[in-house]
């Protein structure tokens, strides 16, 4: 099929290619499509400020089959200026970028692209980034079919008495009566952290191990570590 798409579009990747012409990977709710943006290299080009890394805009695809898309036209919707001007919150993105553009592919993803705009607006809202990011994570989970169950034990359904593990096969925790099941040692506040966070709520001190425990999750969906997670810890002292 040769023509014109609208949609809208979150930037998740932007690299370079020969001449002046940039790729970019972008999530639609239609589903991931790397396009080419022509010129996007020269000093002035208009479309490349509307296509950096974490923006949403309405683009404009020139399709033909076999073939690269194009980008012919761009207009911002949101800009998430907080979220560009200031690196913590930057880095988190990219975390939540790098989830998006491994598990996305051609089919249909209205729901991650809904959830990952949400969480780029809370990243440039929400006084404490970090809580965003847990949140963001929490929130892509569900969006891909992976949300966490964090109200009763996944072995045997019954209240997540203590000591509690977590199951990153199960996506979920396991109960001291289900201890025979293995997991990984995991302390109450992780918990509660992650329900605060679902919650839109701050997660308080067991916020750090829950990333922990989130990651091992994402790691094992994905095949392999996030590569951002790292840069994202450090620049925000976590
Ligand atoms: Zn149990």
């Amino acid at each position: 099929m040769t023509g014109y798409r609208e949609t809208q579009a979150i930037v998740l990747r932007s690299q370079d290619l020969r001449e002046t012409d940039r790729r970019v990977s972008l999530l639609t709710p239609e589903g991931r499509a790397l396009a080419r943006v022509p010129g996007a290299r020269k000093a002035k080009s208009r479309l490349a400020g509307m296509l950096q890394p974490a923006s949403l805009a309405q683009v404009t695809l020139y399709e033909r089959p076999g073939l690269q898309p194009v980008v012919t036209g761009a207009s911002q919707i949101a800009a998430f200026r907080t979220l560009h001007d200031d690196l913590a919150r930057m880095a988190a993105a990219q975390v939540l970028l790098e989830i998006c553009d491994i598990q996305s592919g051609e089919e249909e993803a209205l729901r991650p692209f809904a959830m990952l705009a949400q969480a780029l607006r809370l990243l440039d809202e929400a006084e404490e980034p970090a809580a965003a990011w847990l949140q963001g994570e929490l929130g892509l989970l569900l969006a891909y079919g992976w949300g966490l169950e964090l109200s009763c034990c996944v072995g045997c359904g019954g209240e997540l008495a203590a000591p509690v593990k977590y199951q990153v096969e199960l996506g979920g925790f396991t109960c001291g009566r289900c201890g025979h099941m293995g997991g990984v040692a995991a302390s109450r506040a992780a918990l509660e952290a992650m329900r605060a966070a679902a919650a839109g709520q701050d997660p308080g001190p067991g916020g750090a191990e829950a990333r922990r425990l989130l990651h091992l999750t994402w790691q094992g969906h994905l095949e392999g570590p996030l590569k951002a997670v790292a840069f994202a810890e450090s620049v925000m002292g976590l």
